[in-house]
């Protein structure tokens, strides 16, 4: 006997240093207790619900009637726990927030260069559904457009034209697969939004039409543009949301369900687009406030992600004269303030 644990000795020894030096390598871990993560979230809550700011986007019919006091709030951690407040049932259409993941999509499938140099990755500087947008950007052969991304909506539509497969069908079974991954459940579609912005998406219509004129979008733009209403109009919960931020968090990995949904090296690409256009025309403000790439959608949905710590969410419809809502901007900052959540903060050494 004496003998074996001799002879296993050096095995624990190795075994010993390399969780040790694991442990040093490792990246700082979030140390903020769970208590306090809950504080924080509690406390913007209280603050927040009853702020009567900002409206509930019209253009799409079925946004305004939409119930302009929900409110929900979630926080997930790397251990997969979900910190919350208010409403974390009512479903809301994720709007533009599902143009990250079918870049996510894009990129997963593609590789890095495919959405920089087939839409490109810079600020347009205009409106997200703008259309001088497209009539002034020239694409670069090999290097993408100088002044489009996936985030807007023709880039967006663009991108989700590059979803491979051979039928309208088999591309949407993708987009929604890719949805589904990374909120951890099976998500679908609210098909009374899906109706309204079908009857009333005709600026969509004309900018996947202008898209192919351009040479963005290669065949078929009418498949693209309904299958880019139809991602729109996916309904989700705070969770869902909150669940989707943390997989981007955590290296691609949902940390709910444990699933590898995108390889890690690809998403700091997915980030950077976030951080880059991921709240229309206050984008710069956003991340200069709070570092967090993020991405708002009209539906009054907000996801933010910080890097290694958390994936935050919040649901409030009424937006601001941007299209973000005021609420969960508000509530996001004062949360990733509270945990030390920008990533460009560091204490001095
Ligand atoms: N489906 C909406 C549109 O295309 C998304 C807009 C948004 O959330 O920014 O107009």
């Amino acid at each position: 006997m004496k003998a074996r644990i001799a002879m296993a000795w050096p095995l624990v020894r190795v075994a010993v240093t390399a969780v040790v030096v694991a442990l040093v390598l490792a990246p700082s871990a979030f140390a903020q207790a769970p208590a306090d993560i809950q504080k924080a979230v509690d406390a913007a809550y209280a603050k927040y619900k009853d702020l009567k700011e900002g409206k509930n986007a019209d253009y799409i019919p079925a946004l305004a009637r939409v119930d302009p006091n929900l409110f929900g709030i979630a926080v997930v951690t790397a251990d997969g726990k979900v910190y919350s407040a208010g409403d974390l049932k009512t479903e809301v259409s994720i709007q533009s927030i599902s143009k990250v993941f079918s870049a996510a999509q894009v990129i997963q499938e593609q590789g890095l260069d495919s959405i920089a140099m087939q839409i490109g990755v810079d600020a347009t500087g205009a409106r997200f559904n703008s259309i001088i947008a497209i009539e002034g950007v020239k694409m670069v052969a090999g290097a993408g457009a100088p002044e489009m991304n996936p985030l807007v909506n023709p880039g967006a539509i663009s991108a989700t034209s590059m979803v491979k497969g051979a039928t309208a069908d088999e591309v949407w079974k993708k987009i929604i697969g890719t949805n589904n991954d990374f909120a951890g459940r099976q998500l679908s579609v609210l098909q009374d939004v899906y109706k309204s912005e079908s009857d009333s998406n005709q600026r969509n219509q004309a900018i996947g039409a202008l898209m192919l004129a351009y040479g963005y979008i290669k065949a078929n733009w009418q498949q693209a543009v309904d299958l880019y209403t139809r991602q729109c109009s996916i309904g989700v919960n705070a969770k869902d949301l909150a669940t989707m931020a943390a997989t981007l968090a955590f290296g691609g990995k949902n940390p709910v369900t444990g699933k590898q949904v995108m390889d890690a090296d690809r998403v700091p690409g997915v980030l950077a687009i976030m951080a880059t256009a991921g709240l229309y025309d206050d984008s710069g403000k956003w991340l200069y406030r709070t570092g967090l790439p993020a991405k708002s959608g009209v539906g009054g949905g907000l996801i933010a992600v910080s890097p290694g710590k958390f994936g935050i969410a919040v649901i409030a419809p009424p937006l601001d004269d941007a299209g973000n809502s005021v609420k969960a901007q508000k509530a996001i900052a004062d949360i990733s303030n509270a945990l030390g959540g920008n990533p460009y903060k560091v204490a001095a050494k």
